[in-house]
């Protein structure tokens, strides 16, 4: 792959995930709630509220992800695809499926699994 390939996908990536971002913002009003909306109905509603806003947020963490590595690939090109971490070349087939990556696999990995403390703490934070 190519930078410009990289490039284009990222911008692809982008406009996809403007795109979707549009269908977020409507409201879950068309599931059938017509009249005096029932109770049970209610925590249902809330239940799809939390799940379409942590979406957003995946959805917004992605973005941003893609606009940074946009901005590396313009102000950087020499450096693109580098593990901004350890300085090692991200594998392609990794950067393939996520261009704006910006670890390699074991800088990914150390990062998600962190060991002592810091781990648990951020286990408890899910509950
Ligand atoms: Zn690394």
């Amino acid at each position: 792959m190519t930078l410009d390939d990289h490039k284009k996908r990222l911008m692809a990536l982008k406009a996809e995930l403007l795109a979707e971002g549009d269908n977020a913002i409507e409201p879950a009003k068309d599931e059938g709630v017509v009249g005096k909306p029932d109770d049970d109905a209610q925590p249902l509603v809330e239940m799809n509220q939390v799940i379409a806003s942590s979406r957003n947020r995946a959805r917004t963490d992605e973005l941003d992800r893609v606009m940074a590595a946009l901005v590396r690939l313009d102000q950087e090109p020499d450096s693109f695809g580098e593990c901004v971490e350890c300085g090692e070349q991200i594998a392609p087939r990794r950067l393939q499926l996520m261009p704006y990556v910006e670890l390699c696999v074991e800088c990914q990995q150390a990062r998600d699994r962190p060991r002592g403390p810091a781990g648990r703490r951020h286990l408890r934070d899910f509950r």
